[in-house]
């Protein structure tokens, strides 16, 4: 089996020849290390082999891993990628660096009261439900342009772009739709006088296609750790 160092050379070869296919410079992607259900060594392996963002999806397995690798905090930034429940902002707000799920006004609200004075603004992306699936989490293109004028007015957040997960498409074609939809609507919001600069989208399965469009985070789990169902 290919080690995680393995994995993330050839994913960067991955994300070169992506961004060489857009006609785009290889620094305009972000490899965001998606280490949720793996352990702290991993990141630490991670970490080791170059990478320094990484994304967690469960709130308190975040904070756990965050703890438990605090000897690392000032090389590591934390992305939290999953759902964000009212009850979690404080302990979100105060330990990460980056929110990718935000898609309620009042969970950006609480955020932005509860990050503390000390650190750097929280960085903020709207979570769009892109595909339209009633049971994703996710705002729609439709309410995002107000709630994106009230997210980048709060003090203590700044608003860096959108993000989204897409429905599982085929071929390449077909997982280009979502990606262009999404860059589509950042492009709407800053003409609109925001100044967005973030696209999160793209995963194992389609970076190559959101890179296509425009992502500037591509956010990678299994092709760096491993099939997360396989493990025990
Ligand atoms: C798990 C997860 C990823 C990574 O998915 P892989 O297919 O393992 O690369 C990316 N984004 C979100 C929001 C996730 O939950």
């Amino acid at each position: 089996m290919a080690t995680i160092s393995e994995n993330i050379q050839e994913l960067h070869q991955r994300i070169a020849r992506a961004c060489e296919a857009a006609h785009r410079p290889v620094q305009s992607v972000t490899l965001l290390t998606v280490s949720k259900t793996f352990p702290g060594d991993a990141v630490r392996a991670a970490h080791a082999a170059g990478e320094r963002c990484f994304g967690e999806n469960y709130v308190q397995e975040g904070l756990d891993k965050i703890a438990e690798l605090a000897d690392l905090r000032g090389a590591l930034e934390w992305h939290l990628i999953g759902p964000l429940q009212s009850n979690k902002t404080r302990v979100v707000a105060e330990a990460f660096d980056w929110v990718h799920s935000v898609d309620r006004l009042k969970i950006a609200q609480r955020l932005s009261e509860q990050r503390p004075a000390g650190l750097a603004p929280l960085q903020i992306c709207l979570q769009v439900n892109i595909s339209a699936e009633a049971s994703k989490s996710g705002i729609s293109l439709a309410e995002l342009p107000a709630l994106a004028a009230q997210v980048a007015a709060l003090p203590r957040l700044r608003l860096r772009g959108l993000m989204a997960i897409p429905e599982p498409a085929g071929d390449f074609e077909a997982q280009r739709q979502p990606h262009r939809a999404l860059a589509q609507a950042l492009a709407e919001l800053n003409r609109q006088g925001l100044t967005l600069d973030t696209l999160s989208m793209g995963m194992s399965a389609d970076l190559e296609a959101a890179i296509a469009e425009g992502a500037t985070i591509v956010r990678v789990g299994s092709a760096i750790f491993g099939n997360r169902a396989a493990r025990a």
